[in-house]
């Protein structure tokens, strides 16, 4: 997708504090941090939102999932605890339309969400 923010990110169109990358995931931070550690993990192919996923990405989408796991290490926060969120549609706040997958930490944090 050309004009998509995230895509153009993946190609090194647009600047990115990267904090892990392979064949098929990108995860870099958020430029409006929400806590201490809140880190984006988007696949590298264009998929706009959990609604359009299909079942044979499965093993992408539980890949990110695991390397959000991962991440949550690397930044320090997987004794401390942290929250995976996949905003999705309009009642979400979803702003961005290439699917992410936020990693949230280093503070405690509210529940229900807002
Ligand atoms: P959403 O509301 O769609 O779930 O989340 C989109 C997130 O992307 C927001 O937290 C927003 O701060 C972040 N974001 C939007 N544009 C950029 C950008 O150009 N670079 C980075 N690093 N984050 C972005
Ligand atoms: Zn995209």
């Amino acid at each position: 997708m050309s004009d998509c923010i995230f895509c153009k990110i993946i190609r090194k169109e647009i600047p990115a504090r990267i904090v892990y990358e392979d064949e098929d995931i990108l995860a870099f931070d958020d430029i409006r941090p929400q806590a201490p550690v809140h880190t984006l993990i988007i696949p590298k192919t264009h998929l706009s939102s959990l609604k359009e996923a299909e079942l044979d990405q499965a093993g992408l989408l539980g890949k990110i999932l695991i390397r959000a796991r991962e991440i949550a290490g690397l930044k320090g926060i997987d004794s401390s605890g942290y929250r995976v969120v996949v905003n999705t549609g309009p009642d979400s706040g979803q702003e961005v339309y290439h699917i992410h997958f936020h990693l949230l930490g280093g503070r405690r944090l509210g529940w229900p969400p807002g």
